[in-house]
């Protein structure tokens, strides 16, 4: 039992209201459910029900066992102090109010038919990657597509919460916010976090100073991320001399030295072409080419974006996967889908946080322009949504169907999802 399948039957009012009592004996009667609550607090606001023919509005809290109230300490929340109703799967015990009353409680076990439960039962236990394809063929398409909007702003919002949090510390300035973002992106997920770091250990304002020097750029990144601090008794020119750079430009700038460590970067099962000092030289590339990275993100047309990321690193990282650790094949560029990582996770965020900041519906119908035109992304997700019979045509529904896979269907939440709600309305019907 989930509070979801609860919360389902509570929305649509799918159980026996005969003759309903609270556990205390007092009769009750729903004149309004309440409004499902998705973020913190009550699971309904603002219903409205009768106890004992005294109306009551307020909130309406779910649980499977009543002593749930406890455990989730809603006895010590204030958010709490409003709800006018407890409803649960099984009364385990009485809860008591502030006031010293015992908390009106509806038993949902004894009015939901068997029937309703053992349907839920089956959509959610199918042991397959997605519970409910077996039954995707028989839903209509506008659930499906509904369902691909919700899951595809919910990532979104999710990318954007980065974007804002990021602004707030820069205090609005969102040239220095596209710098740590592109950064954090440069880390391709395994080294995100250090990548980050980088960038919040050097100031944009000194990388700027630099933009028509890709070795000093090279020497500051290379030097900030701690990767410089390594023997050079093979003699390796180049290491040389950004060392050299290096030391001369933390004394100039009075630089911190050592807030990031080597240590932080992960080689480990990485392809050469995605290690940090492949990415990094790649980064510092791109702020040498486009000094204002903002610009770069959020002023260039489509096919000119594309063209404008696919840098090469310079010539010691085209041959060299570390320092000093020649390659023999030569290493590419920015390739295809590196280039889709970084306008998914830096210029569609970016540009629908710039939208709604400005008001400018042009940068957020921009950042779908760029998810619709991308292709989809081919991972272990998308394949099960393949085998399910629901293609993902663009990086729009690839987007989507990834963040419905890992945020609904991973975790059974199929009754907050407009698919498994359609399937449960078409079995019960
Ligand atoms: S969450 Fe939705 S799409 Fe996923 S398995 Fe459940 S019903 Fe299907």
């Amino acid at each position: 039992m989930q509070e979801d399948f609860l919360y389902y039957v509570w929305k649509l009012q799918y159980f026996d209201k005969k003759s309903l009592t609270t556990c205390q004996g007092e009769t009750l009667s729903i004149a309004y459910p309440g409004t499902r609550n998705e973020n913190a607090g009550p699971d309904f606001l603002n219903g409205c029900i009768t106890i004992n023919n005294v109306t009551w509005h307020g909130h309406i809290e779910m649980h499977v066992n009543a002593s749930d109230w406890y455990t989730h300490q809603h006895h010590t929340d204030k958010a709490y102090e409003n709800v006018i109703l407890h409803v649960v799967w099984d009364h385990t015990r009485d809860i008591q109010q502030q006031d010293g009353t015992i908390m009106p409680t509806l038993v949902l076990k004894e009015r939901i038919a068997p029937r309703l439960h053992q349907q839920y039962q089956r959509l959610v236990n199918n042991p397959t990657a997605i519970p409910c394809a077996k039954h995707l063929p028989q839903v209509v398409d506008l659930p499906k597509a509904s369902m691909l909007d919700k899951a595809l702003f919910q990532r979104l919002t999710h990318k954007n919460n980065l974007v804002y949090r990021l602004l707030e510390d820069n205090k609005g300035n969102w040239e220095t916010t596209a710098y740590q973002l592109l950064a954090y992106t440069f880390g391709f997920k395994v080294n995100s976090s250090a990548s980050l770091d980088l960038a919040l250990n050097l100031p944009l304002k000194i990388l700027t100073q630099h933009t028509d020097n890709l070795l000093q750029l090279e020497a500051l990144l290379m030097g900030q991320a701690g990767l410089l601090h390594t023997d050079n008794k093979g003699g390796d020119t180049y290491l040389t001399t950004l060392k050299k750079e290096y030391h001369y430009l933390t004394h100039k700038y009075q630089l911190k030295v050592g807030s990031v460590q080597a240590h932080q970067w992960k080689f480990f099962r990485l392809r050469p072409a995605n290690f940090p000092t492949i990415r990094i030289a790649q980064f510092a590339q791109l702020l040498h080419r486009y000094p204002s990275i903002f610009d770069l993100l959020v002023n260039s047309p489509m096919t000119a974006l594309l063209a404008k990321l696919a840098v090469t690193q310079s010539a010691y990282w085209q041959r060299h996967y570390r320092f000093s650790k020649e390659s023999k094949a030569r290493i590419p560029g920015l390739g295809k889908s590196s280039i889709r990582h970084v306008l998914i996770n830096t210029a569609v965020p970016l540009l629908i946080a710039y939208g709604k900041a400005k008001d400018k519906q042009d940068y957020i119908e921009q950042a779908t322009a760029i998810l619709q035109h991308l292709p989809a992304e081919h991972n272990a997700i998308t394949r099960y949504w393949d085998k399910a019979g629901i293609k993902a045509k663009s990086a729009f529904d690839s987007q989507a169907l990834i963040e419905l896979f890992n945020n609904f269907c991973k975790h059974k939440l199929c009754l907050s999802c407009h698919i498994g709600v359609s399937i449960m309305k078409k079995r019960i019907g």
